[in-house]
């Protein structure tokens, strides 16, 4: 039986709290009949609580684009998982490679907030991992997938039946416009299932874990994508900043 699919709108830091706010609306509207799949918005940490009350009503769920693992505390800046889901989100992206990137996050502060995220038993974490180009090239995407699951997930209990959804996202075509070939997709989702069968063991899988695809996926490419057997979904950074295009994405993936 198909399950549903999650369409996920990463905004980044792309919008102000007024321009968030009336996105979120027209999000609303769009999707005000659509019944298809999981839609989740995850605006800036400053947004959510506006976004909440604009979403009161409607199916769309509210997401962060990131956490701290730590409860409460001097912790400068930082916002609590318990935070997050008394602000009224379902979901948290972690690991996310610009974050990686621009903010050093590292293995061991990504596994400890998938394990904060956990712990809650109110939010989901959206946990990306993906290759860059250089490990691309040198052929090694598939070790380098392994790795990142296994520092980020390992130790970790699900068998509370808690969701945890995973985000490939080939970090090189993040943001080009261009997305890789579905096939490729494919083959990195087996991957990754393979290797959280391996962790977690297969029926735990096929329970509590989603593999999703992320990079450059738009109204144009989106079909593509639609048949893979084993897509749950896609997170949308650039193309989810537009209503229109994000709802055709949502339709053409859920179909
Ligand atoms: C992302 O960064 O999570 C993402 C999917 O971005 P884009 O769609 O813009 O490539």
């Amino acid at each position: 039986m198909p399950t549903k699919k999650y369409v996920i709108a990463n905004w980044k830091m792309n919008l102000s709290l007024s321009q968030s706010v009336s996105l979120a609306k027209k999000f609303k509207d769009k999707f005000a009949v659509f019944n298809q799949g999981e839609i989740i918005i995850c605006p800036s940490t400053l947004a959510l609580t506006e976004a909440v009350k604009v979403l009161k009503g409607s199916k769309i769920k509210l997401g962060a684009q990131n956490v701290f693992w730590e409860e409460n505390g001097p912790y400068m800046g930082e916002t609590s998982a318990s935070m997050l889901a008394e602000a009224g989100c379902d979901y948290v992206i972690l690991g996310h490679s610009e974050r990686r990137r621009y903010l050093l996050e590292n293995y061991e502060m990504i596994h400890k907030k998938v394990k904060a995220v956990l712990k809650t038993e109110k939010l989901t974490p959206i946990v990306c991992i993906g290759e860059n180009f250089e490990e691309r090239k040198t052929n090694r995407r598939d070790f380098v997938l392994v790795e990142q699951l296994q520092q980020a997930l390992s130790g970790i209990d699900v068998f509370g039946g808690q969701q945890v959804i995973i985000a490939y996202e080939p970090t090189w075509a993040i943001g080009t416009g261009t997305a890789i070939e579905p096939a490729e997709a494919e083959y990195a989702h087996k991957i990754i299932k393979l290797a959280l069968n391996d962790m977690f063991g297969m029926q735990a899988v096929s329970k509590n874990f989603k593999i999703i695809y992320g990079a450059s996926i738009g109204a144009g490419n989106v079909k593509g994508f639609a048949k893979l057997e084993n897509l749950d979904g896609l997170l949308v950074g650039g193309a989810s900043l537009k209503a229109d295009e994000f709802y055709k994405i949502a339709n053409e993936i859920t179909k």
